[in-house]
C-alpha cells in the first residue's frame, strides 16, 4: 500500500475533514506512505514518531478508536492496532467500574 492514509480510505466513507488537510504530518512530500500501514497490528513506530508531531493526532486517534473496521492495522494518532485495542480495553474497564 502506497497511499496515505487518507486517500487510501477516502473510498471507505466516513472520514473526518482533517484527512483531508495538507498539514497531516503523514500527507508531506518527505514522508513513506507505507510506514502508516504496517500490515500487523503492532509495529508502526516510524509512523507514530511522525503522528507525534501532527496537530491532529488526537482527533486522528480517536477516529481509528471508534472505527476500527476501517482503521485497521493502519497508524492513526500515533496508535497501532494493538495499541487501540489495549486503549478500548482500559476505557471499558473504567466504564465499568463507573457503572
Ligand atoms: S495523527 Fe498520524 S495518521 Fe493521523 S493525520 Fe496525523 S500523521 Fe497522519
Amino acid at each position: 500500500m502506497t497511499a496515505q492514509p487518507g486517500a487510501y480510505y477516502a473510498g471507505q466513507g466516513g472520514l473526518p475533514a482533517f484527512f483531508n488537510n495538507p498539514q497531516r504530518a503523514c500527507a508531506r512530500p518527505s514522508v513513506d506512505p507505507g510506514l502508516f500501514h504496517p500490515g500487523t497490528r503492532r509495529g508502526g513506530d516510524k509512523a507514530k514518531a511522525i503522528c507525534a508531531r501532527c496537530p491532529f493526532w488526537r482527533d486522528c486517534g480517536e477516529w481509528a478508536l471508534a472505527n476500527p473496521d476501517v482503521a485497521g492495522s493502519g497508524i492513526f494518532g500515533g496508535t497501532n492496532e494493538a495499541d487501540r485495542d489495549v486503549i478500548r480495553a482500559r476505557r471499558d474497564a473504567r466504564k465499568g467500574r463507573a457503572a
